[in-house]
């Protein structure tokens, strides 16, 4: 086993509520909207990713939001709890914060870390975990300072249906590295200093149900294009069946899915955010990949209008 990914890349969830998944990630949370385009395989529906100042790999949160959508439930085969690290100290803070917005959370503990539970505005699960690991955020929004922001993912927990089989993804595919095991969750660790430590419950669960309200697919980093092809044929050879290379406009993506029911994604660092927009101006406009800008009008049109604002809970 030669690759190793240094952690996650994105991670992409479905939600319902344009304006209030902007509303949430945002405006609560206080992440930056580094790009709004749509879904390519569905361009009535925005496609929102949200993270640090520059949408670096390892702080990337994404949503298709798509009014009217069925909710799904939280289970098996999938991303069961996105985790957020804030900076060591923080999490006072957020507790304070996220009272402030009327948000009930729970305190939960795995391996000596607190963690500050709770969902969005249309239930998907998230956690907040103090790390002394990964740079601060650059991106400050509704009064949360740089040393209290969300610096990126600080892992995730994976709910799956063959809890063996997907530790064996882990380990043998992405070449993640056990760290621990306490009864109830085992822990891996990678390389990276953001989106590095993945638990996963020993117990296998039943499946879950996608939909708004749950994550699609967690994706994993590629540091080049070069790698990237390594990483399909290794996914090929370990027995899985990937998708060919998919051009995602902003980095390039093949999936395939675990035999624990969880959609991973393979995703390259290159080429990023600033692709097509200045740094300054991230996410302010609707992005659309070459082939769709001939239909720009009619997508736009479509499309119910979103904005980034300061909450009244901010304003008070
Ligand atoms: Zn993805």
């Amino acid at each position: 086993m030669t690759l190793q990914t240094s952690g996650i890349h994105h991670i992409t969830a479905f939600a319902r509520d344009p304006q209030g998944n902007v509303d949430f990630y945002a405006g609560v949370l206080g992440l930056r909207l580094v790009k709004k385009t749509i879904n390519f395989d569905a361009p009535e529906v925005y496609h929102l990713y949200f993270g640090d100042q520059a949408g670096s790999p390892g702080t990337i949160m994404t949503f298709f939001p798509w009014p009217g959508s069925r909710k799904g439930h939280i289970g098996g085969g999938q991303v069961g709890i996105t985790t957020f690290a804030v900076p060591a100290g923080a999490l006072g803070f957020w507790e304070a914060r996220l009272a402030k917005f009327g948000i009930p959370v729970e305190k939960s503990s795995r391996f000596g870390e607190t963690y500050l539970q709770f969902s969005d505005n249309e239930g998907l699960r998230l956690e907040l975990v103090e790390r002394e690991e990964g740079a601060n955020s650059q991106w400050a929004f509704g009064g949360i300072a740089a040393d209290q922001a969300i610096k990126g993912f600080g892992g995730a927990v994976l709910f799956s249906v063959n809890a063996a089989k997907t530790i064996d993804a882990l380990e043998n595919i992405l070449g993640l590295e056990k760290v621990g095991e306490d009864g109830t969750y085992a822990r891996f660790r990678t390389t990276g200093d953001l989106g590095n430590v993945i638990d996963v419950p020993l117990q296998s669960m039943s499946w879950g149900g996608g939909g708004a309200g749950t994550v699609h697919h967690i994706a994993w980093r590629a540091k080049d294009y070069e790698e990237h092809e390594l990483w399909r044929h290794a996914v090929a050879q370990y027995g899985y069946q990937p998708t060919p290379v998919i051009d995602r406009q902003y980095f390039n993506a093949v999936y395939f899915r675990e035999a624990g029911g969880i959609l991973f994604e393979i995703a390259t660092d290159p080429p990023g955010f600033a692709r097509d927009e200045a740094p300054e101006e991230l996410g302010q406009k609707v992005m659309l990949p070459d082939w769709y800008e001939p239909r720009r009008a009619e997508i736009e049109a479509n499309l119910i209008p979103i904005q980034v604002r300061t909450l009244k809970e901010d304003e008070a």
